[in-house]
């Protein structure tokens, strides 16, 4: 690539990072690297990386300095980082694909919360994540790390929350941050620490060197940094001299977790050209900044954030509105406050979409408060206040609905806003284009008597099961597997059955980047990360293009709802978010929407992308026409059924099942359950994940398939603090060539 070439597609993905959500980027080339150890490194992740993406996101001002009181443990308002967290994760998923369509391989790396807890081979590290984000902005140019080893930003201080995507793509490196010094070691990071970390079992100083720079910093321990920010436990206890797992564990079963924190470190500390005391308002410092646009200008932006997210209320009131008998006292959750926000959802009857619309809220709350914090107000979620209460204070039901609140320094204008009824239904090609414009790579529809008919087939060919034995781990993440069986419902449902009425299935596919398949296991990192965060991230992004194609509907005056397994046949796999619709899901829902045929693996398989999209499906009362069903070629012909060879536990039997639909020949790949189960789902088989994990777990499948001695196996395990990020990449997925060959 020429340097023109070059600097133009930097330029390119930095605005697309910033069209994304991030607040900064930078470009960090692969030689500041170098200190990293190979199985966390760029190149040690993706063999064919050039460079690596840094964004990052600022933490609400208000959120950090409210937040932690009157303990660290009451995060409050810093529970916001959890949304940030989901932000920066979508952010690196969608430069993920923005570069893998430029024709870059390219690896987008997780946020938060996906790590090794302890050594791996001769990766000596501690809660290793794939890569250290930290590091990587420092090397991005976008600023220093300090005494606290935590990433400090000239403007922003340790307020904001970074994420790292690697490519191949050699773009232009962001010079290194070479202002004043960001760290003035104040030590209040040190004076505020509850667990004192950075003086006792300190295991010397770290000498970090990027980019030229060196930063000195000490070398703390992890697990007495963890003891309630990650294990929840209490800071009430009289921490041990030394921690480490087996002391988390012990004190687990002990005393049970207390809840996570706000730590200190990060609270307390604010760069010193930015630091402004106010005790006054808060124990913390506070951020100086200057106040940009005005009140009036930002509520026209707040109402295009309420259209963006398809939200159906947003009332903007003000905190003198509240009289004592209303029982809500604005300043009591937001000290300088003038206006507050109030964003409101109707609640599904799908149980699928109302575990997901909490996300639309929270981030279309976060936006309006990050919209106002970034113009200089004070303004935050996430506090104490009762929803429900303003609510009623507006005169809007509370039954039915979600609501949050947003609260800010800015006198905005009171309003009111609705989700606008369209008085013109939508054609079916519309609707493809609205779901093709809010992300969808794919999109099918099919009716109800397609449905049925298709049934019919497949009733004739297999006993459908009713039912299926689970067995759920019911201790706390942490602490050993606590089995307890339960029944789950396995049944093909019809698009009626989740609602009288429903007519059609409108089916949406999203492609998750090659390289997270392509990497697994293989590359000297020896990961499963990067495949488990674009599983959930996939299904977020894909319930989020969901949720606003059945608000259109809605408004047009139809009822829809989604759902990420309409088959209702899948299973789960396990992972660091927990159980996951498995990749299963919605294989019939897609064949019958003509998007897909299934493998030899009984996954769906699509001509663009093979294995590598999932799906989730809308139910809706809008009659739209069948899409032509798959009639291209079948990869599984071509490749010599090198899923059933890879499989660690034999689940893949011979034989598939054919049929035939409207003349058109589909062969069902079948699958011995348990036997999938017992890898994919409760991480039993090393090959699978597991031994990539850390983990000494390889339990061959047993003769006897009950679920008692399933419970057995996942209890006799020794999990240890690990089980509360399992991930696996199925091996029949790794080394489907699906969408090589068709
Ligand atoms: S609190 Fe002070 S010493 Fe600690 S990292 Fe921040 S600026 Fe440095
Ligand atoms: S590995 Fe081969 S046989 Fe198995 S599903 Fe993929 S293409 Fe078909
Ligand atoms: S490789 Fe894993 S997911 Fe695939 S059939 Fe075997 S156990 Fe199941």
């Amino acid at each position: 690539m020429s340097t023109q070439n070059n600097q133009e597609l930097t330029n390119e993905v930095k605005r697309k990072a910033i069209e994304y959500g991030a607040d900064v980027v930078g470009i960090a080339p692969l030689e500041r690297f170098k200190g990293a150890p190979l199985r966390m490194s760029p190149q040690g992740l993706l063999p064919s990386a050039q460079t690596v993406i840094v964004a990052g996101i600022h933490h609400l001002d208000a959120a950090v300095e409210l937040g932690g009181e009157p303990t660290p443990h009451d995060t409050g308002p810093y529970s916001t980082q959890g949304t940030q967290n989901c932000k920066l994760d979508d952010i690196s998923f969608r430069l993920g694909r923005f570069l893998e369509e430029k024709g870059f391989q390219t690896l987008p790396i997780a946020a938060s919360n996906i790590w090794r807890y302890k050594a791996y081979k001769d990766l000596k590290v501690d809660f290793a994540p794939d890569l250290v984000h930290r590091y990587a902005a420092v090397a991005a140019g976008l600023g220093e790390i300090g005494w606290s080893g935590l990433f400090l930003h000239p403007e922003f201080g340790p307020r904001i929350r970074v994420v790292s995507v690697i490519t191949s793509a050699l773009l232009t490196p962001s010079p290194m941050y070479d202002g004043p010094a960001l760290c003035d070691r104040c030590m209040e990071c040190v004076k505020h620490c509850p667990t004192d970390c950075f003086r006792k079992e300190v295991r010397g100083i770290n000498e970090l060197e990027i980019g030229g720079k060196t930063f000195k910093f000490p070398a703390t321990n992890k697990w007495r940094c963890s003891w309630a920010e990650n294990f929840q436990l209490n800071l009430q206890h009289k921490i041990p001299d030394k921690v480490d797992e087996n002391v988390a564990l012990e004190y687990l079963e002990k005393y049970g977790p207390r809840g996570g924190e706000e730590g200190s470190c990060l609270k307390f500390c604010m760069v010193p050209q930015k630091r402004v005391k106010d005790s006054e308002y808060c124990r913390a410092p506070r951020r100086k900044k200057a106040l940009l646009k005005k009140p009036a200008e930002l509520s026209q932006e707040i109402k295009a954030i309420f259209k963006r997210y398809f939200l159906d209320v947003m009332v903007i009131g003000q905190k003198d509105d509240f009289k004592p008998a209303d029982h809500v006292n604005p300043v009591l959750h937001l000290p300088d406050v003038s206006s507050l926000i109030l964003l409101g959802i109707k609640k599904s009857a799908g149980a699928d979409e109302e575990s997901k619309n909490w996300r639309q809220l929270n981030y279309a709350g976060f936006d309006v408060a990050h919209l106002l914090d970034m113009n200089g107000y004070s303004a935050t979620t996430y506090t104490k206040i009762t929803s429900n209460l303003v609510a009623r204070k507006y005169g809007l039901p509370t039954r039915d609905m979600m609501y949050v609140t947003a609260l800010t320094s800015a006198k905005l204008p009171s309003g009111v806003e609705k989700l606008k009824i369209s008085k013109r239904s939508p054609e079916p090609d519309a609707i493809r284009n609205f779901c093709r414009d809010n992300g969808a790579d794919l999109v099918g529809f099919f009716s109800e008597a397609r449905c049925r008919q298709f049934r019919k087939v497949l009733e004739n060919k297999i006993k459908l099961p009713e039912s299926r034995e689970v067995v759920a781990d019911t201790n706390f993440t942490y602490c050993d597997f606590n089995a307890e069986i339960r029944n789950e419902a396995v049944k093909m449902k019809n698009p009626s059955d989740w609602f009288p009425g429903a007519k059609s299935v409108i089916v949406l596919g999203l492609h998750f980047p090659h390289a997270s398949l392509d990497t697994a296991k293989i590359t000297p990192s020896e990961s499963v990360g990067p495949f488990a965060f674009v599983q959930y991230d996939a299904l977020n992004l894909l319930s989020d293009i969901a949720f606003r194609t059945c608000q259109m509907l809605r408004t047009a005056g139809y009822k829809a709802t989604f759902t990420n397994d309409f088959d209702g046949l899948a299973s789960k796999m396990i992972s660091c978010r927990g159980l996951l619709p498995d990749l299963r899901s919605n294989c019939f829902a897609s064949m019958l929407a003509g998007l897909s045929y299934p493998g030899y693996h009984g996954h769906p398989l699509t001509p663009q992308y093979g294995v590598r999209q999932r799906f989730i499906a809308i139910v809706t009362d809008c009659s739209l026409p069948d899409d032509p069903l798959y009639s291209g070629p079948n990869a599984c012909l071509q490749c010599g059924q090198l899923c059933a060879k890879a499989c660690p536990t034999r689940a893949i039997l011979d034989k598939p099942v054919g049929l035939n639909l409207e003349k058109k020949e589909f062969s069902i790949g079948r699958i011995d359950s348990f036997a999938c189960d017992w890898a994919k789902r409760y991480c039993l088989s090393g090959k699978e994940g597991g031994q990539y994990l850390g983990l000494n777990v390889d339990v061959p499948v047993p003769k006897t398939r009950t679920a008692e001695v399933l419970a057995d196996a996942v209890e006799n395990v020794k999990w240890g603090v690990q089980k509360h990020l399992l991930d696996v990449v199925p091996e029949c997925l790794r080394v489907c060539p699906a969408h090589k060959i068709t």
